[in-house]
């Protein structure tokens, strides 16, 4: 008998980068980032979404940094914020005038952790390899990383029209589509050799080059991971609202990181109106954890109900410890080491449930259509109770926190100690 294939690729080697006391790439695992939607002018605001995202599992958070006031409102953020006790590396983002504002502005450029610059938009004509490596200059004076980060909306023109021309001339051309994804590569690549050549460290250089398509992003970092050696940040850009960004972002971030490619990720979700940002972040978190790169909360396995769950009970039931495990993560995090590592099933009748539950560490077996009005409940894969009556949700989240608390906190401290 043959294996089964379907372990990841082993992790791409690259050369790991410490942002602000948080390892991008070598060994370290991939990173979770996000970035902020307020004006960075308004500290309230921005401060508040930072440790929102932060308080979400964002390891790393970005934000806008466009003007004088921007610049000048990135150190009083930063303090605020260390005051909260929260510290999260800051992440600046640059376009047209970083160099100016960095140059400006040294209490934002020493309070950022690292930076971030597009060498498509960097400058123009002369100016642009001048004001690309003024920020460099600066990175290297405060010794902060950058990432280089290309993104196919804001392409260095005049490569693409070089690589164009160049193309045209061949006896057989490559597509119009293959010669933009090979001008975003080598946008990346050559602006990276560029870095180094003024003095940056390949340990001070990160590199993304986002596109919007699905095949064209699993394209162009297959390419990229084989050219260079830098920690790569993955990240689809534009990928929309709801369950299309979420799939979009999945899909082709998922085959990436299968193939061993990738150090840090963002989910650029656009929130709907009045929508959490945090959602870029569990979104994120839930890629890697059911990928099983990493584990950043307890697993809720819940079947989709179907014609024999005559009530949403099972539903609001998987729904509401989701809830919970979320909102009290922060605090369990703390309190019950490797909690994490849980796995919770709620599931709708007998037909996969008992089954399924037995697989997870505690699971319910809700009583379908017809079915006696009972829950067996498993623990560890044995039957340790059957539920009744009208509290069954209740008495089984009771139990959930019984669980935790026996394996994870008192009970696995008096193990420790016997
Ligand atoms: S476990 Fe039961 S209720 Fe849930 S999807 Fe399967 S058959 Fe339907």
């Amino acid at each position: 008998m043959t294996g089964y294939f379907s372990s990841p690729f082993p992790r791409r080697v690259s050369v790991g980068v410490d942002v602000g006391g948080v390892m991008v790439g070598g060994d370290a695992p991939v990173v979770v980032q996000s970035m902020t939607n307020t004006d960075t002018v308004d500290v309230d605001g921005t401060v508040a979404q930072i440790a929102a995202l932060h308080k979400a599992g964002s390891e790393l958070v970005r934000i806008t940094v466009d003007r004088d006031e921007s610049a000048a409102a990135v150190p009083r953020i930063r303090d605020r914020l260390l005051r909260l006790g929260i510290h999260v590396p800051l992440v600046g983002d640059f376009h047209y005038i970083g160099h100016k504002l960095l140059a400006d502005h040294p209490a934002c450029a020493e309070a950022l952790a690292k930076y971030r610059i597009n060498p498509g938009n960097v400058g123009f004509k002369d100016k642009k390899d001048k004001q690309f490596a003024d920020i460099v200059e600066m990175a290297i004076r405060h010794d902060k990383p950058v990432r280089i980060g290309v993104n196919w909306g804001s392409l260095d023109q005049e490569l693409l029209t070089r690589l164009m021309n160049e193309n045209k001339a061949k006896g057989f051309p490559m597509t119009a589509q293959d010669v933009l994804r090979e001008a975003i590569v080598q946008s990346a690549v050559l602006s990276a050799r560029m870095a180094e050549e003024i003095g940056l460290g390949r340990n001070r250089i990160i590199l993304s080059a986002k596109v919007s398509g699905v095949q064209d992003l699993i394209a162009v970092y297959a390419e990229l991971a084989k050219r260079c050696d830098h920690a790569l940040h993955l990240g689809l850009t534009e990928a929309g609202m709801g369950s299309k960004g979420i799939v979009a972002s999945s899909a082709s971030m998922g085959i990436l990181l299968q193939q061993g490619i990738g150090d840090t990720i963002r989910i650029s979700l656009t929130p709907e109106p009045g929508g959490d940002r945090t959602r870029e972040v569990q979104v994120a978190q839930e890629l890697l954890q059911t990928m099983g790169f990493r584990q950043f909360v307890p697993i809720v396995a819940a079947c989709p109900g179907c014609g024999r769950t005559t009530s949403t009970v099972f539903q609001e039931l998987a729904q509401t410890i989701q809830e919970d495990i979320r909102r009290n993560m922060p605090v369990w995090r703390t309190k019950y080491p490797g909690v994490e590592q849980l796995k919770v099933a709620v599931m709708g009748c007998i037909v996969n449930g008992p089954g399924e539950s037995k697989h997870a560490d505690i699971g319910i077996s809700l009583p379908g259509t017809g079915e006696t009005p009972a829950a067996p409940v498993f623990i560890d894969g044995e039957k340790a109770a059957t539920l009744r009556g009208p509290n069954i949700a209740a008495d089984f989240e009771k139990m959930v926190a019984d669980y935790i608390e026996n394996r994870f906190g008192s009970g696995a401290r008096a193990r420790a100690a016997e």
